[in-house]
């Protein structure tokens, strides 16, 4: 069987700084040597979520996850260890070998999130071929180019096209000895009453869509110019590895730019980011195959500060902007709002303007809520339609999740409308206590943030246990006297009766070889482990400015001593009440108990 050589799985981690890899789903702000963020893995409103550069190394504070960079992928992204090493492979630009046999000799589980990531990289490439080499897509190529689209932007984008067929991609990947399972949930393909398959996108220019870490995960496909029989958009179904509600089309390309200019355009097409980013605008985004979410509004304030919405100027695509930025704004977002003239998408706006209108427009554009009065204002003149517009736009406020935000942007819609400010709050109340918040179903039940069941912490509340962790603490530290005096010092009879006995026999073990501690081995050795977030834990309390000494050591050993000898003293308690019952000779035991009450007199802690 294949297996993956550790000097690669080593090289894998050291090329993927994890500060950089968790920054692609965690907003990382530095304090000090580490950096915190909020903790993608449970909800919390202030950061305790935290990753040291200098030890590679994650741990959440609220809920106890932790690891180092593969763990976090792993449990992120839900994948199998050996996938988490491969997707970090990939990124970093490292081609693993195997022992044994090729990287597509691993054995995998029908179950396996990676089948879908081939089979979807496998058909992108058949889509691409299509494109560029088919005679029956000629005419489409030359359609593409004329909409001012280079072959350079096509190919960067991966840009397809599905012919006009109905096995092209079926009569492929069934080669490719895929369970019947995943090619039916792969979307890729829908099935016949007799169990066959045949193909879910066919005459279609298709547009791959790549996960954050650019992995094909799904396609949009667009239908050719003057097909009116079908719908201009057909989109990838919700499958294992394609969740529209948090999925940002082109994010893997942008996320750099993104990240440096702390601004992100969102448009709403594939067409119409294609031709931004084709005109030096590298920093878009789009939602895809659905309106946008709050997760999007999450993933998004993620990346920037600001977002600059470039919708279309129709009646729906204003519609959308008034949705979208009250979205972005409750995810704690600036919003600004791009607008386009007479009914202009961004896609044709290219047609006859330059970058530097655009870039105008950029510069020149408003925040959301000016817009909206701007907009709104003129369009509202009878008092009914100006108090209908009112208490929706209240409404939409009252599913907000974040207080001040709500009530400073009803004041500026109270004055930009000329409406009375204490009406308008008295509504807000009553509306927000009514109202159970749920804007977006699908984002919520969407579990694709939430990885998996995490651990939680492993709280430390007895006074043992709180000595038990500061002695396995003490055996992380680089001091050789703490760390000898421990290997000599601690018995077996303490160890046994441990909590955390499981943990300390393994980093005792390893720190019989060596000494000090190797702690990235130790993290690494505990991947799987429920006691790995104990120890991330500690790496991170190491910092702290708690005393490192043989006497902290002493005390601790003596507290749990003591109380080891409180629990004997209980049982021992017990017996003598059962044998004075039944009349027995409890001579011997008195005699026990005072022994041990004299030496729990002399092992008091002080
Ligand atoms: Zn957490």
């Amino acid at each position: 069987m294949a297996r993956l050589p550790e000097h690669q799985i080593e090289q894998v981690r050291e090329s993927n700084d994890i500060v950089e890899v968790v920054s692609d789903y965690v907003r990382l702000k530095r304090s000090g040597r580490n950096y915190f963020g909020l903790c993608p893995f449970h909800g919390e409103k202030s950061p305790s979520f935290s990753v040291a550069p200098d030890k590679q190394i994650f741990h959440c504070f609220g809920c106890g996850v932790g690891g180092n960079v593969i763990n976090f992928v792993m449990q992120y992204e839900k994948l199998e260890f050996i996938e988490a090493v491969k997707l970090l492979a990939d990124r970093a630009g490292i081609t693993l070998v195997f022992e044994g046999g090729t990287s597509q000799s691993v054995p995998q589980k029908s179950d396996d999130l990676s089948n879908y990531y081939t089979l979807h990289e496998r058909v992108t490439g058949l889509y691409e071929k299509a494109l560029w080499q088919s005679k029956e897509a000629e005419p489409v190529l030359a359609y593409l180019r004329n909409r001012g689209i280079n072959d350079e932007t096509l190919k960067q984008f991966r840009v397809g096209y599905a012919p006009d067929m109905w096995d092209f991609v079926t009569q492929q990947v069934v080669k490719l000895g895929l369970s019947k399972e995943v090619l039916n949930r792969s979307g890729l393909l829908m099935t016949k009453d007799n169990g066959g398959f045949y193909d879910r996108f066919r005459k279609r220019i298709m547009f791959p869509i790549l996960g954050v870490q650019g992995r094909v995960i799904g396609f949009g496909g667009r239908v050719l110019p003057g097909d009116d029989q079908t719908a201009k958009y057909m989109n990838s179904p919700e499958t294992p590895i394609y969740h529209k509600g948090n999925v940002l089309y082109g994010l893997n390309l942008a996320k750099d730019e993104i990240r440096k200019t702390q601004a992100v355009i969102l448009v709403e097409g594939y067409m119409d980011l294609i031709r931004l980013c084709q005109s030096g605008f590298r920093n878009v985004t789009a939602g895809s195959g659905t309106a946008l979410t709050e997760q999007h509004g999450k993933v998004l304030s993620r990346f920037a500060d600001t977002v600059f919405l470039c919708y279309d100027n129709d009646e729906a695509g204003i519609k959308a902007t008034d949705r979208a930025g009250k979205i972005l704004l409750d995810a704690g977002m600036n919003v600004r709002v791009i607008e386009l003239k007479d009914g202009a998408d961004p896609d044709s706006y290219f047609d006859d303007h330059t970058p530097e209108d655009f870039q105008k427009l950029l510069d020149d554009s408003p925040d959301f809520m000016s817009y909206l009065i701007r907009y709104y204002k003129p369009r509202l003149r009878s008092a009914t339609a100006k108090s209908n517009f009112a208490e929706r736009f209240v409404s939409d406020l009252a599913l907000m999740s974040n207080q001040l935000t709500r009530e400073l942007l009803l004041s500026q819609f109270a004055e930009g409308m000329g409406l009375d400010e204490p009406v308008l709050f008295r509504i807000l109340r009553d509306k927000t206590r009514r109202q159970p918040r749920q804007r977006n179903n699908e984002s919520q039940n969407d579990a694709t943030n939430t990885p998996g069941a995490t651990p939680g912490p492993i709280r430390l509340e007895s006074a043992t246990d709180k000595a038990e962790y500061e002695l396995l603490r003490l055996h992380f530290t680089d001091e050789e006297p703490v760390l000898k005096w421990l290997l000599t010092n601690l018995d077996a009879e303490i160890l046994e009766r441990m909590h955390f006995r499981d943990i300390f026999r393994q980093v005792r073990i390893a720190l019989e070889k060596n000494l000090p501690l190797d702690r990235k081995q130790m993290v690494e050795e505990l991947s799987d482990s429920p006691w790995q977030s104990l120890i991330t834990r500690i790496l991170f309390d190491l910092d702290t400015e708690k005393a490192i000494t043989i006497k902290l050591a002493q005390d601790c050993v003596r507290t749990l001593h003591h109380f080891q000898l409180h629990e004997e003293l209980k049982v021992l308690r017990q017996r003598l009440r059962e044998v004075e019952k039944s009349g027995g000779d409890f001579r011997a035991i008195i005699q026990q108990k005072q022994a041990l009450e004299l030496r729990l007199k002399t092992a008091q802690p002080d």
